[in-house]
């Protein structure tokens, strides 16, 4: 059985209103998305409408539970039902889950000075060029967010997490973690007093940027993959 064929899927919903219908239900609407499993409008009197999801009516061994349920007037599904709308919820999750922007891969492992140097160039030729090293990454147990790189002012030096030194990991998202520490790179070249990190300056540089939003999307959509890498 096919969940996903529009024609079998609608064959299913007339059977399964079929069977409400002496539970007074005299429509039954199909949806596909995770806010909607299962509801109810309308009366007993007037006639109840049913919105379901396709992952439940695809699931014949729960329709009798459904049945029971709005025959029933009980405001909690039966357990079974339950499970069944846990299960939906659950595998449309998943399903929904942002897959990020497809961004190229470094294939093979970061050279840090070439990178630096190539970001550099473009968007802060003037600049003076800050060492680069590789920092420590947390060990796996403890790892609850992540640093990726960060900037120390004396002696100028951008430090990246090891991390990052993996073919997974997109290109466009190393180079905008690199283009973030050099716009702290720049404050400190021309420092103003109380200065925040992040500040209005910090960020009109940051915004020059174009792949920015890509970069930060990507990051979102693996950043479980870096909280579980070794
Ligand atoms: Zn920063």
């Amino acid at each position: 059985m096919n969940g996903e064929d529009p024609a079998v899927l609608h064959r299913l919903g007339e059977e399964l209103l079929a069977l409400l219908r002496p539970a007074a239900v005299t429509s039954l609407r199909i949806t596909h998305n995770q806010r909607l499993i299962i509801g109810l409008r309308g009366s007993p009197r007037t006639g109840l409408r049913l919105g379901i999801h396709a992952g439940l009516v695809v699931q014949r061994q729960v329709w009798p539970a459904i049945a029971a349920w709005i025959s029933g007037r009980e405001r909690r599904p039966p357990p079974l039902l339950q499970q069944a709308i846990d299960a939906v919820f659950a595998a449309n999750k998943e399903h929904h889950k942002e897959p990020g922007p497809d961004l190229e891969p470094l294939a093979g492992s970061v050279d840090l000075s070439g990178m630096l140097a190539q970001v550099q160039h473009t968007w802060f030729p003037h600049l003076s060029t800050p060492a680069i090293a590789w920092g420590r990454s947390a060990p796996r147990r403890q790892r609850r967010h992540i640093r990726f790189a960060c900037y120390r002012r004396s002696p100028p030096a951008i430090i990246v997490n090891p991390l990052i030194n993996q073919p997974w990991v997109a290109r466009r998202f190393v180079e905008y973690l690199l283009f973030h520490e050099l716009c702290h790179h720049a404050q400190a070249c021309r420092p103003l007093v109380g200065e925040t990190a992040h500040s209005a300056r910090f960020q009109a540089w940051e915004r020059r940027y174009p792949h920015r939003a890509a970069a930060l999307a990507w990051e979102k959509a693996n950043l479980d993959r870096f909280l579980a890498a070794r």
